[in-house]
């Protein structure tokens, strides 16, 4: 098996938006000469993300000043509308980081098999410096600055990193009062508040969904030194919804040991298993909302806990947090990427060298989205699934996809984050051409 051509971890490669389209590249390379002609013009069509907006806007803050604050929307992969992708607020939300998160979204839609192209949304800010009501004024005018550009059938939300239901509910409300004929109008985003129209499992949607793909690798002894499930050790980087959501269900329900948990502060380790739940108490009740001092243990750099002993290693946090370094001390036989990005070109060979099995981003963490889209379909038909049926058609969608990737592999003898770029981007340049090019 073989990645696709080697690389060198330069500071292009430690960009992420370089990085995305390095790896679009090298796909597009591989089909063309492996699999069928792609044309140039079909390459940029879908390479180019077709509308970035940027937008500046005031907020007034408690204190009573006006601050200005730089927020995004990106919408790129014009096959199919809506576009459909995350809302990020962060201090680093810049341009390029909100398109390459937008281009990961288009792909990840064709990997799970959703009639969606990828988007992408931000505000630079720093949300933990910042009131409820300043976050609250500021997603509002946000909304409204975005709104030309959004609705159920054009582009739709959801949480990332920093936003929660409470912000897609106050974008929903915003969206209506401009919009009150609407009809569906609660399906402008996902991830709302249930009594919004949210659809149950969504918030532990991207985690669960991470996990029907971890069990499905287990299950098929794709993971070279795992065989089970049940007693193996697990860290996860990031605790935020994604990272304290894996952590519960591969504790609760798999019966996993979780050893190792860190936020951006840094990590606590035990040998003998942490309390999800107790670790997330304990965080929720520090001054500085981090999970080190937990129980007494000795606090751990990000790089010591990346690379502690365990059987899963599960990115939870965000991009390019992996490098070569880190990957070549890695101890984990199989890493689960639940957070988008997070692993750099050179680690990814040095990995896969390791034969460490890396179950890619646009893969492992796409339940989100899959659940977001059961979340659109009922608002559209004005139903409300239960939370088994919810997760049941999770659970296909995100076993097909797996078995897809899988496929891919091994027919083109290619690792799986390779996979599931020649899958995505084989399937998308099939319906730019069923579709054919307006007008
Ligand atoms: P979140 O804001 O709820 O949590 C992020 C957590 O990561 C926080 O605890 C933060 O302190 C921590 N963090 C930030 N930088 C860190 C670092 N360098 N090292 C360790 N921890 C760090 O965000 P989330 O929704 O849980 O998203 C996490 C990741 O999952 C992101 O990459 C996001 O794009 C990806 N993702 C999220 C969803 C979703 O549905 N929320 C879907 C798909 C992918």
């Amino acid at each position: 098996m073989t990645t696709l051509p080697r690389s060198q971890e330069t500071q292009e490669e430690l960009d992420f938006l370089k990085r995305t389209k390095l790896g679009f590249d090298k796909a597009i390379q591989f089909i063309s000469s492996e699999i069928k002609p792609v044309e140039k013009g079909v390459v940029e069509f879908l390479q180019q993300p077709f509308r970035q907006l940027t937008v500046r806007f005031p907020v007034q803050m408690d204190n009573g000043s006006i601050e200005m604050f730089t927020g995004y929307r990106v919408q790129q992969g014009r096959i199919y509308e809506p576009t459909k992708g995350g809302i990020r607020y962060a201090p680093d939300v810049d341009l390029d980081l909100v398109t390459a998160l937008a281009f990961d979204m288009s792909l990840k839609c064709q990997v799970v098999g959703l009639p969606y192209g990828g988007a992408k949304g931000g505000v630079r800010c720093n949300p933990k410096k910042m009131s409820r009501a300043e976050l609250d004024r500021l997603t509002r005018r946000y909304a409204y600055e975005i709104l030309p550009i959004i609705g159920p059938d054009t582009d739709v939300p959801a949480p990332d990193v920093g936003t929660s239901e409470r912000e897609m509910g106050v974008i929903y409300d915003t969206y209506k009062m401009f919009n009150p004929q609407t009809p569906y109008a609660s399906a402008v985003v996902t991830g709302k508040p249930i009594n919004l129209g949210g659809s149950k499992g969504r918030k532990e949607a991207t985690a669960q969904g991470g996990a029907f793909v971890l069990e499905e690798a287990v299950n098929q002894k794709h993971v070279e030194g795992l065989g089970s499930l049940k007693d193996s050790t697990v860290v996860v980087q990031g605790y935020g919804n994604v990272g304290f959501n894996i952590a519960n269900i591969l504790n609760d329900d798999y019966g996993c040991r979780i050893v190792g948990i860190c936020d951006s502060k840094g990590g606590v380790y035990c040998e003998d298993g942490l309390n999800p739940r107790k670790v997330m108490a304990y965080k929720e009740s520090t001054p500085d909302q981090s999970v080190i001092g937990y129980d007494g243990f000795k606090a751990l750099s990000q790089e010591e806990l990346l690379t502690s002993p365990c059987d899963i290693l599960v990115p939870a946090a965000k991009e390019t947090q992996i490098l070569g370094g880190i990957a070549k001390d890695l101890e984990a036989d199989v890493i689960l990427e639940l957070a988008n990005g997070p692993t750099t070109n050179l680690a990814d060979e040095i990995l896969f060298d390791k034969k460490v099995f890396v179950l890619p981003d646009i893969l492992a963490n796409a339940g989100g989205v899959t659940v977001s889209y059961f979340e659109w379909l009922q608002n559209k038909a004005g139903e409300s699934w239960d939370l088994n049926q919810v997760r049941e058609k999770l659970q296909r969608k995100m076993t097909t996809a797996y078995n897809n990737v899988v496929e891919t592999s091994k027919l083109y003898n290619l690792d799986m984050r390779s996979a599931a770029f020649v899958f995505a981007i084989s399937k998308s340049i099939d319906i730019v051409r069923e579709r054919g090019i307006f007008p």
